[in-house]
This record gives structure tokens, C-alpha cells and sequence, in this order.
């Protein structure tokens, strides 16, 4: 891996020269395992160990972490590897001890970010801590929750503040585990530019295989970490087993991932992206010119309607538009899932525009 991205505020301390990296087991299982994880993953780009020691489980019965002595575990391996150690704090008892036992990166599950009064019991019992701190997404699609979590840690004079992306969950079944819904996460990183974003593949996709790829996604919309899940007998482990990768896979991944550079000033570039973005603007205008002549059609479909008084949704005729056109942009090289948002908008406004004929 390599970066020529420009680090931002406490990131910059860490003198980086490839994205930030956090990585190790999902729980802290055994005094044995974290050590031997921690070592395996020493002399690599990763800053800081991961492990989980109390373990939110959605229903009772599952592994629910070790506790407090698995801080001492922490402590140890950080005593003899160097690395950082992070874990996840759910109340203000969790934070007592994990400063207690100096645990350098703490943060805050997507299942805790939902709770407001959850989130501000451990602002205030984190209060002027120099330690860093880090928000997962909360369970639900919600910016605003996710931007409230971390404005009560800055209230509460946390400096050193950042936010992982860790998906959304949904009632149906789809490839991911949570699914990513990018566009929330990129209206945080345009809002707050200087809040550091890392994005956690192995809980948006439950599965190891599919961690290179949404890395990947992730720093080409210019993230600027990754926490991954890293065990060295991930099939075994006592949580998350799908979704965990060994270390010679995690080494494997840092080889892979290709960082791309915010921007590059050279003369090529430049000319290049110039006559490229003024193709796309002539296009957009062209595409909207196209959009409001489609209107001024429906304003006459309208018209006609009323004359006739026929309502104005026919169902048959519309399925059968979307199935020509789905058909039409798989040859032009555009998804079914596009085609559909996007007749279903311009569906949308040309009802609005014919309900405006027939009740003038
Ligand atoms: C975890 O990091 O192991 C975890 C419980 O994550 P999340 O809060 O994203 O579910
Ligand atoms: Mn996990």
C-alpha cells in the first residue's frame, strides 16, 4: 500500500505513509490468541490492535465477551509489540476501565450511536480525554444520529475524533451483511472534511471474501483507514467467523488495495479532465433540455386526460415502458437497479406534472 494523500489533524502524528489500519479479532477470546494475533500482525501497515471485550449480541446466548481481563491481555500485547490498542465501550463503566488499563483508541458500536442518551453517558464520562475516539455508523440509516454521536464527544472536548463506516441493516436479505449506502457516508466526509473515515469491510460484508473488494470501493472515494477483522483461525473464532481473515490474508489485502491520490496537478491531467468534464456538461444539459421536453409532453398527455376525464396512472403501460427500457439500457451498458430509480423519478415528476393539468 502506498498514499500520497494528504493526512489530516491527529492522523498526521502517526507520520503514515499508506492509509491507517486497525485490525485483530472481532472478541478477545484467550490470553494465547490476542498475543499471538498481535504478533502476527507487528511488523505490518497496522497502528492499532483491535479486540472486542464486551460484545453487544443482537439475542442472548452468544459469546458476550471476556470482560475486564481481556484488558490486561490488551495491555500485554501492546507491552510487547508496540501496537496501539483499540476497543469498543458501550457505557460509562466500559470507558472507566478501558482508561483505566490505557487503551489509546476507543469506540463506540453502531448499536450504542443509536442511543442518544448512551452516547452522551460516555461523552461526558470521556470528557477532556486525549485518547481517540471513534464512532461507528448507528444500526439505522440516519446521518443525522451518526453527526449526533460525535458532536456530543466534541462538546465533550475530545479532540481526536473519527468515524467508521460500518453499514446499515435491512429486513431483506442482500449480498452484504449491512449494506454500505455510500452516499450517507460520503455527505458526512463532504460536511466534515477533516473528520478522518475508515470503513469496516468485515461488518458490511459478513464475508472474508468480499473484503478486498469493498476496501477498495472504500479508498477510491478517498477513505482514509480500515478496521478489518483478523484472526489466525477465523473459521474457529467465538464471533463473527465469516467475516474474519487471517493475517497472511490481511498482508495479502494491503498488497492488493491500490490508494489513489486525491488529486494530481500535471499538465496531462489537467487537459485531459478538462475536456472530459466539459463533454459531461454539455451531456448534463442535453439530458435536462430532453427532461423538461418529456414534461411539456405529459403536460399535453394531461390535458387530454382531463379532457376525456381518464385518470391519470395506467398501470399496464407503465410496467411496460419499464421493461422496454431496462431491456434498452442493458444494451447501452446501464444497470437494471439505474434504470428503475430512475424511470421510477422521472415517473414521478411527469404524475406531478399531469395532476397540476388536471386540477387546474
Ligand atoms: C465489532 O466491531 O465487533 C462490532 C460489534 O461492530 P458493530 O458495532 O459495527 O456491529
Ligand atoms: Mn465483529
Amino acid at each position: 500500500m502506498e498514499n500520497k494523500k494528504e493526512m489530516r489533524n491527529w492522523l498526521n502524528e502517526f507520520n503514515l505513509t499508506h492509509p491507517f489500519v486497525i485490525a485483530g479479532p472481532c472478541s478477545a477470546e484467550t490470553e494465547e490468541q490476542v498475543l499471538k494475533i498481535a504478533h502476527e500482525l507487528k511488523d505490518s501497515d497496522v497502528s492499532v490492535f483491535r479486540a472486542g471485550i464486551w460484545k453487544p449480541r443482537t439475542r442472548p446466548g452468544g459469546f458476550e465477551g471476556v470482560g475486564e481481563i481481556g484488558l490486561k491481555w490488551l495491555k500485554k500485547a501492546k507491552e510487547e509489540t508496540g501496537l496501539l490498542m483499540g476497543t469498543e465501550v458501550a457505557n460509562a463503566a466500559h470507558v472507566k476501565l478501558a482508561l483505566e488499563y490505557d487503551i489509546d483508541v476507543l469506540w463506540i458500536g453502531a448499536r450504542t450511536t443509536v442511543n442518544p442518551f448512551a452516547m452522551q453517558e460516555i461523552a461526558d464520562a470521556l470528557a477532556g480525554t486525549k485518547k481517540i475516539v471513534l464512532v461507528k455508523n448507528p444500526v439505522n440509516p440516519d446521518l443525522s444520529l451518526w453527526l449526533g454521536g460525535v458532536e456530543r464527544l466534541y462538546n465533550a472536548g475530545i479532540e481526536k475524533l473519527g468515524v467508521i463506516h460500518r453499514g446499515f441493516s435491512t429486513y431483506e436479505k442482500t449480498k452484504y451483511r449491512n449494506i454500505p449506502e455510500w452516499q450517507i457516508a460520503i455527505e458526512l466526509q463532504n460536511k466534515f472534511p477533516d473528520l478522518p473515515l475508515i470503513i469496516d469491510p468485515s461488518h458490511i460484508t459478513g464475508d472474508r471474501n468480499m473484503i478486498l473488494e469493498v476496501t477498495q470501493e472504500a479508498l477510491d472515494l478517498n477513505y482514509d483507514g480500515m478496521i478489518i477483522e483478523t484472526h489466525y483461525d477465523p473459521d474457529n473464532a467465538w464471533s463473527d467467523a465469516a467475516q474474519q481473515v487471517t493475517p497472511t490474508a490481511l498482508k495479502q489485502i494491503f498488497v492488493d488495495l491500490k490508494v489513489r491520490k486525491v488529486n494530481d496537478v500535471s499538465e496531462e491531467f489537467t487537459q485531459k479532465m478538462t475536456k472530459l468534464r466539459t463533454n459531461i456538461d454539455i451531456l448534463d444539459e442535453n439530458l435536462l433540455d430532453l427532461l423538461g421536453k418529456r414534461m411539456k409532453v405529459a403536460d399535453e398527455i394531461g390535458q387530454v386526460k382531463k379532457d376525456a376525464n381518464v385518470a391519470i396512472l395506467q398501470n399496464t403501460r407503465w410496467n411496460e415502458i419499464l421493461g422496454k427500457m431496462i431491456l434498452e439500457g442493458e444494451k447501452k451498458g446501464l444497470t437494471e437497479e439505474f434504470v428503475l430509480k430512475m424511470f421510477k423519478a422521472i415517473h414521478q415528476e411527469s404524475i406531478g406534472h399531469q395532476e397540476k393539468v388536471l386540477n387546474k
